[in-house]
């Protein structure tokens, strides 16, 4: 009883002793229905369900690496271990230690942003259409900013960037057309009342063909000699050249880009969180908003992302930001992984197969761009591959499948090493 609490219990008792009083009124057998210990074992299953609560880990076998649903970017060990830290405890987040004073949240991790991209400030918010929202809200209510119309983008969620401009204040101009767009129809369009030129990086799709933008750095100068500022809506968030999957921070700093906004739990590895780096006199105005107030991050959040830059900036994301580590396994180590699977699973009774396959990087990302892997394509006689797939699912621990070609397939290039021995250890349904 005290395990779950006796409100809950005497509910779940009460539920469990309704429904068989309604099974009895349907005609049911009193005799199999309302004995004690199915009762008791109804109410126990209820409240052990209950008591799961709907927020649960899931085996992501889809092979989509930063997978929206399924909670983007899993964290490294340093950025989970200082949320503990962090978490169980008082900690300096609105304390100056060396002042023994009142500080500011809001210059946590802007060190480490700023050394990983050559920013001269950086802040944080809960998400990067937050920050979009606290950009174009404090640097152009009221005014015009110029996008071209083929960056007019959903990004998916419900993240339009016409509404974000409509909820900002800002009225939207849109220049070019959504193939091409020139310099010329920007500077065109610049004028006294233009506040801003946002570009906003096409994460989620191409526009292929007869098409033409012209250069971020191109842009910068057109709008620079006209005293414009310019942001770019950079998405993915990636800091690692090494990743060619999406262009970099510190590739839009270098050309000269005033303020760029970017989520924290895509290509970066980190929490959700939405990231503004670039000029420290608009980084300044950002802060004094009163937006910021209601968009700022939580210690755990300043945790989890100090631990995912400390990461970077020791060099190291390659092998401890799971995000980056997924994304730089070579096929062949998941190759490997999945031979040894398909060959356990067909112990447990399954038909497994390893076949060649494509993961993605996701989250709106790289769109189109995938990586190549190995799948394990698994089947059981008299199943469906829907049924199977749902099977997976309804584990004590979910397995997340895809089905591709009209089988379930898994792919191992999302699953933490640490979790292929627990999926070697499934048995066939039967
Ligand atoms: C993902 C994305 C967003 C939304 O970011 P959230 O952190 O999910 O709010 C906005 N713009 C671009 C270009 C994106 O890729």
């Amino acid at each position: 009883m005290t395990r779950f609490g006796a409100a809950a219990t005497t509910a779940a008792l009460r539920a469990a002793v309704g429904s068989a009083r309604d099974a009895i009124v349907r005609g049911d057998d009193a005799s199999l229905v309302a004995v004690p210990d199915t009762l008791l074992a109804r109410a126990a299953a209820t409240l052990a369900a209950a008591d799961r609560g709907s927020l649960v880990p899931v085996v992501n076998a889809t092979g989509v690496v930063i997978h929206t649903n399924l909670g983007r970017a899993p964290l490294s060990a340093r950025a989970v271990e200082r949320i503990g830290e962090v978490a169980r405890g008082y900690a300096t987040l609105e304390y100056d230690l060396a002042r023994g004073a009142r500080g500011s949240r809001a210059v946590h991790a802007e060190g480490l942003l700023c050394a990983l991209t050559g920013a001269e400030a950086a802040v944080v918010v809960n998400n990067n259409a937050a920050a979009m929202l606290l950009v174009l809200g404090a640097l152009a209510r009221g005014r015009e900013v110029l996008i071209s119309r083929g960056e007019l983008v959903e990004i998916g969620g419900g993240f339009r960037v016409p509404d974000v401009m409509t909820q900002s204040g800002a009225s939207l101009r849109e220049v070019g057309t959504t193939n091409r767009t020139r310099l010329s129809d920007f500077t065109a369009a610049i004028g006294p009342s233009t506040a801003l030129v946002l570009r906003v990086h096409p994460s989620n799709f191409r526009i292929e063909g007869f098409t033409e933008q012209p250069p971020l750095a191109a842009v910068v100068d057109a709008a620079h000699a006209a005293g414009v500022a310019v942001v770019e809506d950079l998405g993915s968030g990636n800091v690692d050249a090494g990743s060619p999957w999406e262009p970099t921070v510190q590739a839009s700093i270098g050309a000269g880009v005033d303020l760029v906004a970017v989520s924290g739990d895509k290509m970066l590895g980190g929490p959700q969180a939405g990231i503004v780096l670039g000029r420290k006199a608009l980084v300044e105005r950002l802060r004094a908003h009163p937006l910021m107030r209601a968009l700022r991050v939580d210690k755990l959040t300043y945790a989890a992302l100090e631990g995912t830059l400390l990461e970077h900036r020791a060099g190291r994301a390659h092998d401890t930001v799971p995000v980056l580590r997924m994304l730089h396994t070579p096929k062949a180590a998941v190759t490997a992984r999945a031979g040894a699977l398909a060959l356990a699973l067909r112990a447990g009774g399954w038909q497994a197969t390893v076949i060649d396959g494509e993961s993605a990087i996701g989250g709106g990302s790289a769109p189109g761009v995938t990586v190549p892997t190995s799948l394990v394509q698994l089947a059981c006689p008299g199943w469906s591959a829907d049924r199977l797939e749902a099977w997976l699912r309804a584990r004590p621990t979910p397995v997340i499948a895809r089905i591709q070609d009209g089988s379930v397939v898994l792919d191992l290039r999302t699953v933490d090493p640490s979790d292929d021995a627990s999926l070697a250890a499934l048995n066939a349904p039967r």
